[in-house]
Protein backbone atom coordinates (compact mmCIF):
# COMPACT_ATOMS: atom_id res chain seq x y z
CA UNK A 1 0.00 0.00 0.00
CA UNK A 2 1.29 3.24 -1.02
CA UNK A 3 2.11 6.08 1.74
CA UNK A 4 -0.45 9.35 1.59
CA UNK A 5 1.11 12.09 0.58
CA UNK A 6 -0.49 15.96 -0.64
CA UNK A 7 0.15 16.56 -4.57
CA UNK A 8 1.02 20.39 -3.94
CA UNK A 9 1.48 23.41 -6.61
CA UNK A 10 2.73 26.56 -6.81
CA UNK A 11 0.86 28.49 -9.43
CA UNK A 12 2.19 32.19 -9.92
CA UNK A 13 0.79 33.96 -13.32
CA UNK A 14 3.94 33.02 -15.70
CA UNK A 15 4.25 29.57 -14.54
CA UNK A 16 4.52 26.50 -12.20
CA UNK A 17 7.08 27.05 -9.98
CA UNK A 18 6.83 23.91 -8.02
CA UNK A 19 5.03 20.54 -8.26
CA UNK A 20 5.48 17.27 -6.50
CA UNK A 21 4.36 14.69 -4.13
CA UNK A 22 5.13 16.17 -0.09
CA UNK A 23 4.58 14.94 3.36
CA UNK A 24 3.44 18.35 4.99
CA UNK A 25 2.87 21.68 3.76
CA UNK A 26 3.09 24.77 6.53
CA UNK A 27 2.60 28.22 5.09
CA UNK A 28 1.54 31.34 6.89
CA UNK A 29 -2.10 32.53 6.09
CA UNK A 30 -3.60 36.00 6.81
CA UNK A 31 -4.71 34.90 10.11
CA UNK A 32 -1.35 33.06 11.12
CA UNK A 33 0.66 29.88 10.33
CA UNK A 34 -1.32 26.51 9.41
CA UNK A 35 0.13 22.96 8.79
CA UNK A 36 -1.35 20.44 6.39
CA UNK A 37 -0.95 16.57 6.43
CA UNK A 38 -2.61 14.23 3.94
CA UNK A 39 -6.10 13.40 4.75
CA UNK A 40 -6.91 17.25 6.18
CA UNK A 41 -10.23 18.34 6.24
CA UNK A 42 -10.89 20.51 3.04
CA UNK A 43 -9.02 24.07 3.90
CA UNK A 44 -8.30 27.55 2.02
CA UNK A 45 -6.64 30.48 3.55
CA UNK A 46 -5.67 34.12 1.70
CA UNK A 47 -1.96 33.79 2.65
CA UNK A 48 0.28 36.37 3.64
CA UNK A 49 3.87 37.53 1.57
CA UNK A 50 5.47 35.27 3.58
CA UNK A 51 7.16 31.61 3.28
CA UNK A 52 5.45 28.46 3.12
CA UNK A 53 7.89 25.07 3.54
CA UNK A 54 7.65 21.59 2.00
CA UNK A 55 8.53 18.09 3.90
CA UNK A 56 9.76 15.64 1.85
CA UNK A 57 10.92 12.75 2.53
CA UNK A 58 12.43 14.85 5.52
CA UNK A 59 14.05 17.15 3.68
CA UNK A 60 12.61 20.59 3.84
CA UNK A 61 12.12 23.37 1.30
CA UNK A 62 11.25 26.85 1.78
CA UNK A 63 9.55 29.40 -0.84
CA UNK A 64 9.02 32.76 -0.39
CA UNK A 65 5.08 33.75 -1.42
CA UNK A 66 3.88 37.33 -2.84
CA UNK A 67 0.02 36.69 -1.33
CA UNK A 68 -2.21 34.91 -2.65
CA UNK A 69 -4.45 32.01 -1.93
CA UNK A 70 -4.04 28.16 -0.93
CA UNK A 71 -6.39 25.67 -1.22
CA UNK A 72 -6.29 21.86 -0.11
CA UNK A 73 -8.88 19.30 -0.78
CA UNK A 74 -9.02 15.66 -1.51
CA UNK A 75 -4.92 16.01 -0.78
CA UNK A 76 -4.67 18.23 -3.60
CA UNK A 77 -3.16 21.61 -2.12
CA UNK A 78 -2.93 24.43 -4.78
CA UNK A 79 -0.78 27.66 -3.69
CA UNK A 80 -2.07 30.48 -6.43
CA UNK A 81 -0.08 33.85 -5.68
CA UNK A 82 1.53 36.81 -8.11
CA UNK A 83 5.34 35.23 -7.69
CA UNK A 84 7.35 32.73 -5.69
CA UNK A 85 10.84 31.44 -5.58
CA UNK A 86 12.38 28.34 -4.11
CA UNK A 87 14.67 29.44 -1.52
CA UNK A 88 17.82 28.71 -3.16
CA UNK A 89 17.06 30.28 -6.37
CA UNK A 90 16.73 33.84 -4.70
CA UNK A 91 18.98 36.59 -5.63
CA UNK A 92 19.26 38.06 -2.22
CA UNK A 93 21.62 40.80 -3.18
CA UNK A 94 18.76 42.27 -5.83
CA UNK A 95 16.42 41.37 -2.50
CA UNK A 96 18.34 43.65 -0.33
CA UNK A 97 18.66 46.28 -3.16
CA UNK A 98 14.86 45.86 -3.10
CA UNK A 99 14.85 46.54 0.58
CA UNK A 100 16.79 49.44 0.55
CA UNK A 101 15.35 51.15 -2.22
CA UNK A 102 11.53 50.46 -0.14
CA UNK A 103 13.05 51.64 2.97
CA UNK A 104 13.68 55.03 1.34
CA UNK A 105 10.25 55.07 -0.21
CA UNK A 106 8.67 54.89 2.32
CA UNK A 107 11.12 57.52 4.38
CA UNK A 108 10.43 59.78 1.78
CA UNK A 109 6.71 58.69 1.01
CA UNK A 110 3.72 61.26 0.83
CA UNK A 111 0.42 59.79 0.61
CA UNK A 112 -1.15 56.39 2.39
CA UNK A 113 -0.70 55.02 -1.81
CA UNK A 114 2.92 55.58 -1.38
CA UNK A 115 3.39 53.78 1.85
CA UNK A 116 1.32 50.99 0.91
CA UNK A 117 3.24 50.25 -1.82
CA UNK A 118 6.71 51.11 0.29
CA UNK A 119 5.69 48.42 2.99
CA UNK A 120 4.33 45.83 0.17
CA UNK A 121 8.08 46.05 -1.20
CA UNK A 122 9.71 45.60 1.59
CA UNK A 123 7.29 42.92 2.90
CA UNK A 124 8.30 40.82 -0.36
CA UNK A 125 12.04 41.70 0.15
CA UNK A 126 12.21 40.50 3.67
CA UNK A 127 9.93 37.42 2.42
CA UNK A 128 12.90 36.80 -0.16
CA UNK A 129 15.54 36.89 2.13
CA UNK A 130 13.70 34.72 4.78
CA UNK A 131 12.91 32.26 2.33
CA UNK A 132 16.63 32.13 1.26
CA UNK A 133 18.03 31.94 4.83
CA UNK A 134 16.75 28.43 5.35
CA UNK A 135 18.26 27.12 1.94
P1 LIG B 1 12.63 43.99 -7.62
O1 LIG B 1 12.46 45.44 -7.21
O2 LIG B 1 13.98 43.44 -7.25
O3 LIG B 1 12.21 43.70 -9.04
P2 LIG B 1 10.01 43.18 -6.74
O4 LIG B 1 9.52 42.86 -5.36
O5 LIG B 1 9.46 44.43 -7.34
O6 LIG B 1 11.60 43.18 -6.68
P3 LIG B 1 8.31 41.32 -8.06
O7 LIG B 1 7.50 42.30 -8.85
O8 LIG B 1 7.67 40.73 -6.83
O9 LIG B 1 9.73 41.96 -7.71
O10 LIG B 1 8.78 40.11 -9.01
C1 LIG B 1 9.09 40.29 -10.39
C2 LIG B 1 9.75 39.02 -10.89
O11 LIG B 1 11.09 38.95 -10.43
C3 LIG B 1 9.07 37.74 -10.43
O12 LIG B 1 9.16 36.78 -11.47
C4 LIG B 1 9.90 37.30 -9.23
O13 LIG B 1 9.86 35.87 -9.09
C5 LIG B 1 11.30 37.79 -9.62
N1 LIG B 1 12.11 38.22 -8.47
C6 LIG B 1 11.98 39.36 -7.77
N2 LIG B 1 12.94 39.49 -6.85
C7 LIG B 1 13.70 38.38 -6.94
C8 LIG B 1 14.88 37.91 -6.24
N3 LIG B 1 15.43 38.61 -5.25
N4 LIG B 1 15.41 36.72 -6.62
C9 LIG B 1 14.85 36.01 -7.62
N5 LIG B 1 13.76 36.38 -8.33
C10 LIG B 1 13.18 37.56 -7.99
Amino acid sequence: MSEKKIHIKIITPEKIVYEDDVDSVIAQGVKGSFGILPNHIPFMSALDIDTAKVIKNGEEITFSIMGGAFQFKGNDAIILTEAAERGNDIDTARAKLAKERAEAQLSSAKTQRDIKIANAAIARAMARLKAASKN
